[in-house]
Order: C-alpha cells, then structure tokens, then sequence
C-alpha cells in the first residue's frame, strides 16, 4: 500500500506562498515525476510530503489516513536527496541500517534486510567502507539501499541523479526503474531531466510558480500540453 492524496496544500515562507493550493491524487505502486523551474516548489512540496516541513493549510492522506500531524518517521515515507545525506562517520552498512535499528527493530532483523537491500543494489563489496571511500555513483545506491532497507510505502527522490556523471546517471536511473517493478513501492521523483521524466513516469507533474499546470502521461503531455508552459517543458528538448 501506498497511495497518496493532497488536498489544497499551501506553504508560505513568511509572505512568500511557495505553494498555492495542490491537489494530486497518486495511486498505489504508480511512479510520478514532479518537473518544473528551478524555485517552482517541488523539493517544499516533497518535503511537505514527508513531514519535514509543516504546510500552511491542507491535506496530506497516505492510504486513505490524514497525516499532517504525524511525524516524519511514522508515515512510512523515505526520501533520498542529491546531497546523499549519508553519515562520513559510520560504515555502509551502518549508515543502511540506521533507521530500522533507530526504530528498534532487532539486529537480526537489520542485518537481514541490510542483507537484502545491499544484494539489489550490488552494494555487497562495499559494506565495511566509509563513505568518503565510495564513488559518487556508489554513495547514492548506499542512500536508495537505506531507503529501501526500511520498506517505506512511499519513496520520495529529489534529484537523485544530478550529481552523477552522464553514463552513471543511465546506470542508476535504469536501476531506480528495477527497484520499482521489484518492490512494486509507490515512488515519486523530482528532475529537471526530461529523458528521466518521459522514461520513468507512469504520470508526470508540471509544476510551475507554486500550482500544478499539468498532470498525465509522458504521452499525453508530449502530444496534448495544456499550454505554452507545459509545450516548452516536455514537448522540446531542454
Ligand atoms: P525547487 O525544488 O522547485 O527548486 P524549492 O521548493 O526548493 O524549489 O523552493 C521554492 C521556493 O521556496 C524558493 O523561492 C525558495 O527560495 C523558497 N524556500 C524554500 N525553502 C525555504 C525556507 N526554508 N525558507 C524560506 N524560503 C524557502
Ligand atoms: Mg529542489
């Protein structure tokens, strides 16, 4: 499970309202794309999502319960950010295993599903290491492999691949679509890449200054935008 419904969410900064009454509706196991300029909303928008941020007025339900009030760690949500946001100090195995064992779960468990998420993600070799001893490629499969280890019902990605070279930015993004066919998890991605939106998304979102201009499929979007807007974003290549 997994599905996601906003209803008129709003954020302000101050007197600067960031985002002006979004509505979406994600289905269970479904892969939407957020796009739009930089400063439209998104990462406010993924992180209001994920509790990191409260929203001004609105609704966030997961599965049919509302959640705005409930804290980031008990919405069954993970994110995974450009930045990585991996800790220098701990090995990859630790850094995976962190918020399972941070929630309790045993060793046993942890071990286990750091086991498992590691063997998808081929990060077995590197289980001792410190981050500062990986790739750029490599530290961002150790931030999906936390992600995944603990089993969220909804992945949130911002960017994830923007800090990754050409080839290993194909790589991963092919990666990232086995993860969703094999875990079947509801995922919602950020980019400013439109090969990664057409190719990835079962539903595309066009964000620009703070409200949605377009919701559909790559297809849809590409043959029928709504507007200028939504033409220059997906219709050309950037
Ligand atoms: P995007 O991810 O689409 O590039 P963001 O959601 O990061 O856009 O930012 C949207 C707008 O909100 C920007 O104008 C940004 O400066 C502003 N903003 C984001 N976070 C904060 C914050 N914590 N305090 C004040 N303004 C913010
Ligand atoms: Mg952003």
């Amino acid at each position: 499970m997994g599905s996601l419904n906003l209803k008129s969410i709003r954020k302000a900064f101050g007197t600067h309202e960031v985002l002006k009454g979004i509505d979406l509706e994600v289905k269970d196991g479904e892969f939407v794309i957020f796009v739009g300029p930089s400063g439209c909303g998104k990462s406010t928008l993924l992180r209001v999502i994920a509790g990191l941020e409260d929203a001004t007025s609105g609704s966030v339900q997961i599965d049919g319960q509302e959640v705005i009030n409930t804290p980031p760690a008990k919405r069954g949500i993970a994110m995974v950010f450009q930045s990585y946001a991996l800790y220098p100090h701990l090995t990859v195995k630790d850094n995976m295993g962190l918020g399972l064992k941070q929630m309790g779960a045993p060793k046993a468990e942890v071990d286990a599903k750091v086991a498992k998420a590691s063997g998808m993600l081929s990060l077995e070799p590197y289980l001792a290491r410190r981050p500062a001893e990986l790739s750029g490629g490599q530290r961002q499969r150790v931030a999906i492999g936390r992600a995944i280890v603990r089993e969220p019902k909804l992945f949130l990605f911002d960017e994830p691949l923007s800090n990754l070279d050409a080839a290993l930015r194909v790589n991963t993004r092919l990666e990232i679509a086995r993860l969703h066919r094999s875990l079947k998890a509801t995922m919602i991605y950020v980019t400013h890449d439109q090969v990664e939106a057409m190719t990835l998304a079962d539903k595309i979102v066009v964000l620009n200054a703070g409200q949605i201009e377009q919701i559909g499929s790559p297809m849809e979007l590409y043959n029928r935008p709504a507007n200028t807007f939504v033409a220059g974003f997906i219709g050309s290549p950037q």
